[in-house]
């Protein structure tokens, strides 16, 4: 695996497989990389020839009151992982090279609407770092797919929205949240909990999984089994920034009485830990 910093060395590698007829895929990461990354890098491998993992930890995604400076950086670790993992580049680019403007006085790519709620109302501006660097990504990379984690399901709803709105010439790949054994989506923020707050945390599994029960079993009152869930979390220690209810396609309100395919997502905090996570609930569940 190669490890490169610059975009002139990274464009040089892409070049070089292009000319071969390689199909690339790109797999953009914070880093401090896990079995939920790992799965993506599997997955790419799947559709692709050649495979390219970032790591970097984007500035213009953190809000003023979020620690950009605490973020967790495991530069060798990650390294050592992505090659167990056959991936074949890792581009690691320092802020200047992907903001050679700085960050605050960069190009943005904003998400109207859809970047605006939930995470977005929570943390305003953060769909439009994350659509701003991946836009930048994806044209330093040019890949043929790039594949995201259904784990941050807005955010995958925020890339395939920009993708089609910018007319990108690529596939988006969502691949499925992996998970502890007790439901716990893997995540690297799950480092901060302890056991006991680790089992705690299980009950936002438990709650998603007692949501699409109730919508499957054709409860329609929709904003009862959202409070009801929201209370279980604060019985197991939680307290719930959101428990909603929405549509896969643009995670607004279900219309009433109209079948829709729907998403259940969970932001609650443990401790000082906030996680969120989600569950589809699909026709046939
Ligand atoms: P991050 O490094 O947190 O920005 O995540 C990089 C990518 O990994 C994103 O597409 C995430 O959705 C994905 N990811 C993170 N955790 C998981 C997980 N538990 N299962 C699947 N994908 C994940």
């Amino acid at each position: 695996m190669q490890i490169v910093s610059d975009i002139e060395s990274l464009r040089s590698v892409l070049a070089e497989r292009r000319r071969h007829g390689e199909r690339i895929a790109l797999v953009p990461t914070m880093g401090n990389l896990h079995e939920g990354h790992f799965s993506l890098i599997q997955q790419a491998r799947q559709h692709a020839d050649f495979v390219v993992a970032s790591v970097f930890v984007n500035p213009t995604q953190f809000g003023p009151n979020e620690d950009l400076a605490r973020y967790p950086r495991t530069p060798d670790q990650d390294a050592q992982g992505l090659r167990e993992y056959a991936c074949d580049v890792l581009f690691m680019p320092t802020v200047e090279t992907m903001y050679p403007f700085g960050a605050e006085q960069g190009v943005r790519v904003s998400v109207p609407g859809l970047g605006n709620l939930l995470e977005g109302a929570i943390r305003p501006g953060h769909f439009d770092g994350v659509a701003t660097v991946v836009t930048k990504l994806f044209n330093l990379v040019q890949p043929d797919i790039a594949v995201f984690g259904m784990k941050d399901y807005q955010q995958l709803l925020v890339i395939r929205r920009f993708v089609r709105d910018l007319c990108l010439p690529l596939r988006i790949l969502g691949a499925p949240i992996v998970r502890e054994s007790n439901g716990l989506a893997r995540s690297s923020r799950n480092q901060y909990l302890d056991s006991a707050q680790r089992d705690q945390a299980a009950a936002i599994h438990d709650a998603l999984l007692w949501v699409r029960d109730q919508v499957v079993a054709g409860v329609d009152a929709l904003s009862a089994i959202e409070v009801a869930a929201s209370q279980r979390l604060a019985h197991a220690g939680l307290a719930s920034d959101y428990v909603v209810v929405r549509r896969r396609t643009d995670l607004e309100e279900p219309v009433l009485g109209q079948r829709e395919d729907l998403v259940v997502l969970i932001a609650a905090r443990v401790g000082g830990v906030r996680l969120i996570d989600n569950l589809e609930i699909l026709p046939t569940s």
